[in-house]
């Protein structure tokens, strides 16, 4: 029996005002080559300026993830040589990280810390065009230890550190913009030895994590039964013939010949008075899986419910505003079933108003309460947050609406639906079971539309049986 053994490493850029290194506009989107200066195009002579913002946002991931911030830093050379690389290193951090440790969704954490971004290079019509507006953009890293066995659980590890960068506000960490880079680390063995590690790249998506893995795992272990040996490289992950394709054989990490970057100076985290643990904790928001908790416990949520809550904070704020001045906890059902099922698409900022929310809540009384159906629950609720009905609208609506759901007054109804259609009864007790239909609709059509479908029909049934 195979084992697989995984290790995660994650890039986000942090979605700094400047750069990490000097005061360009931090927006590698803008129109190429725009936000440039000497310093991150590498000019001789140039210094590095470091912004504190970027420290600042790995030592809150740190502090969010228990993980443990170092007291002393620095910054270190990474040597090598690439066209979207000008200086022919990389400032990044080699052995003081900001971070060490922590968990995330129960994968232990190596380290994270903080360097530089590339420019960026694309390739077209055999040219190559270099792209300086991303060169010097804050980088996260992030390392886990090789803890992880399932790919199902290495996607769903991604899913809850982006979910964490967005919570954080420090990075939009889209995966498919390269916001949000992972790498997966695989290898496989019959003992606890580990095995030659493979790393993946180009993950763009969740479903890229899941997939890359469990065919490099599969690989893996084809390779061994084979007799064969796993070789150590980096690999690609095709998207169309979802696959994973050799790029290059895995250099060792002395050849980057690192080196503390002489230009920065080096930092006693433990003395700047606005990275003390205490401030940053003070800072942070609710964690979302603190969030999840709290929003089945106090609203009684599915974990369903309350995970799409979380992963959609504006979503989960309306809801949580609805639901905070709804007096039941059918009521709160209710409307955790209409916003996350019916309502999900609609939600904007400027529906965060005490009117609509009053109009909701007149809607989910009537519902709860059988006076107007589901469906008619959700057609008014379109209505209001599409402005075109306000509560005085809702409450005539319902008013005017209303289910007939009173027994007595139904019973009525189906006398006379009875005496009116004796050969429709006749059939239905020679055994004709859509003659029940017909008659059911005969009292809709009677109380316009009003009478409660199911009531009639169980009336109806009982009458004549
Ligand atoms: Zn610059």
């Amino acid at each position: 029996m195979y084992k697989a053994t995984i290790g995660m490493e994650v890039h986000a850029e942090l979605n700094t005002k400047s750069k990490v290194f000097c005061r360009c506009k931090n927006s590698p989107e803008d129109e190429p080559n725009t936000n440039i200066c000497p310093v991150c195009l590498a000019h001789p002579g140039v210094l590095p300026v470091l912004n504190k913002e970027a420290i600042k946002s790995v030592l809150k991931i740190g502090v969010a993830v228990g993980g443990k911030l170092a007291d002393f830093t620095e910054f270190d050379r990474k040597n090598y040589f690439y066209p979207d690389l000008p200086k022919g290193y990389q400032i990044s951090q080699y052995k003081y990280p900001l971070v060490s440790g922590g968990e995330i969704a129960g994968v232990k954490l190596t380290r994270i810390h903080l360097e530089e971004d590339t420019a960026k290079s694309t390739h077209k019509d055999g040219d190559t065009l270099v792209d300086f507006n991303r060169s010097g953009a804050p980088l996260m890293e992030l390392v886990t230890e090789p803890v992880i066995h399932k790919a199902q659980d290495a996607a769903f590890f991604a899913k809850e550190l982006q979910l964490l960068l967005r919570t954080l506000k420090v990075s939009d960490a889209n995966m498919e913009r390269g916001q949000m880079r992972v790498e997966a680390n695989i290898s496989v063995s019959k003992d606890d030895k580990l095995g030659t590690k493979v790393e993946v790249k180009n993950l763009n998506s969740f479903k890229s994590v899941e997939k890359a893995i469990e065919y490099e795992i599969k690989r893996q272990i084809e390779i061994l039964e084979n007799g064969e040996e796993v070789k150590q490289e980096t690999r690609g992950w095709d998207e169309v013939k979802q696959v994973t394709f050799s790029q290059r054989a895995k250099e060792e990490a002395a050849d980057y010949r690192y080196f503390p970057e002489p230009d920065l100076t080096k930092l006693k985290i433990s003395e700047i008075p606005e990275f003390s643990i205490e401030k940053l904790k003070d800072e942070l928001p609710e964690l979302p899986w603190d969030k999840r908790e709290r929003l089945q416990k106090q609203y009684k949520l599915s974990a369903d419910y309350a995970s799409i809550l979380v992963s959609n904070e504006l979503l989960g704020d309306f809801f949580e505003d609805v639901a905070n001045l709804a007096t039941t906890e059918k009521q709160i059902k209710y409307l955790a079933n209409l916003i996350i099922n019916d309502l999900s698409n609609s939600i904007e900022k400027e529906h965060f108003k005490s009117e609509i929310i009053a109009s909701l809540l007149v809607i989910s009384d009537a519902v709860v309460a059988g006076k107007i159906s589901s469906n008619r629950g959700v057609e008014l609720a379109d209505s209001v947050l599409s402005f075109k009905l306000d509560k005085p609208g809702v409450e005539k609506f319902i008013e005017q609406n209303s289910q007939i759901t009173d027994e007595n007054t139904l019973k009525s109804v189906v006398d006379e639906i009875l005496t009116e259609f004796p050969d429709t009864v006749a059939e239905y007790k020679a055994g004709k079971e859509k003659a029940l239909m017909f008659l059911v609709g005969k009292g809709m059509q009677k109380t316009s539309g009003k009478a409660d479908p199911s009531i009639l029909q169980k009336l109806l049934k009982q009458s004549l049986s």
